[in-house]
């Protein structure tokens, strides 16, 4: 295994002379969601491989998909997750990204869906997505996806920040304990189910889910390719019995094209042979959408040429 995982002049930063393992980091979210424990299961069978390979995989709880993005971009991180709307703005240069197209920026594998939440107190006087306007509602931290979705989906159905009470900014891990202490009447988070952040949240305080669907919702997956339909399962949190349609996106491992093929496929090849153990591993992962062949469903950047290479060796991609 070559001593680098970055062609170019990059290759120099991630060389560690001093040492015969090189390391590698995957940018994740808050510690209480779904990409922080997929990043360690991920490294947890990267590292299995230590001894062949001579690289150690490691996360790092970071502030969510637009973070990620912009900490491959400045080399800081080697792969990250993101949300496959943010991917598609960042790699097109709109929105958030406007006029700095990141045409780099590479997909890996499209591992499992995530749904937009609306997580509220359940005495908060909400039940439909039109009741949060007056209400403290935290749209998330800058950076994460949850605040690019949500802010878009106001975009489609009439909202503001403005016509909040408070349009909060904390981290998606603060807002359970901000729930029970009502400094917030209910907060978004874009995740995959079950989450921890949720399951916390339901121990904590009575939560419900405000469902997010209609006309404009119906427009919008329409619209634009990178949402779907989704439902979070009745019964998956305390108190919630009842299915909540919802948003989706995909939950997306990417990384830039200056990553040499190796480092892509050495990390894909880890998920793809113990596809079986990891699903088991994880309630997120066992549901039905995580399969093989959907690992490239739900891609908006370019595939890496490493994965590409890949995905056609093991016969999940034409050549
Ligand atoms: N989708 C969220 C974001 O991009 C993070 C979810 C998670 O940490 O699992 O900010």
């Amino acid at each position: 295994m070559k001593k680098f995982l970055v062609l170019g002049a990059a290759a120099l930063a991630f060389s560690t002379p001093a040492t015969a393992v090189d390391f590698f980091t995957i940018g994740t979210g808050g510690v209480t969601g779904s990409y922080f424990p997929m990043g360690v299961i991920i490294c947890q069978k990267v590292n299995a491989q230590i001894k062949q390979t001579d690289l150690y995989c490691s996360v790092e709880s970071t502030g969510g998909s637009a973070a990620n993005i912009e900490n491959i971009k400045s080399r800081r991180v080697v792969f990250g997750f993101a949300q496959s709307d943010v991917i598609y703005q960042a790699y097109q240069g709109v929105r958030r990204f406007e006029g700095k197209p990141y045409r780099e920026l590479r997909s890996v594998m499209a591992i499992y869906p995530e749904v937009l939440s609306l997580v509220i107190n359940k005495n908060a006087g909400i039940s439909r997505l039109q009741d949060i306007r007056g209400k403290r509602i935290n749209i998330g931290n800058p950076g994460s996806g949850n605040e690019i979705t949500t802010l878009d989906l106001f975009g489609e159905v009439g909202l503001t920040k403005g016509g909040l009470a408070l349009a909060g900014t904390l981290k998606a891990p603060e807002c359970p304990d901000a729930l029970k202490q009502q400094q917030i009447d209910g907060y978004f988070y874009m995740v995959g189910h079950p989450s921890a952040n949720i399951n916390i949240a339901s121990k904590l305080t009575g939560i419900d889910l405000v469902p997010i669907e209609g006309e404009a919702i119906d427009k919008m997956i329409k619209r634009y390719p990178y949402y779907i339909k989704s439902t979070i399962p009745g019964g998956t949190y305390q108190g919630v019995n009842r299915d909540v349609p919802s948003l989706g996106v995909k939950a997306v491992l990417v990384t830039s094209a200056e990553v040499s093929d190796e480092a892509v496929q050495l990390v894909l090849k880890a998920v793809l042979d113990n596809f079986s153990e990891l699903k088991a591993s994880h309630p997120l992962l066992a549901q039905d959408a995580v399969t093989k062949q959907n690992l490239l469903v739900g891609l908006s950047a370019p595939l890496h040429p490493g994965a590409e290479k890949y995905y056609q060796e093991v016969g999940l991609l034409k050549k």
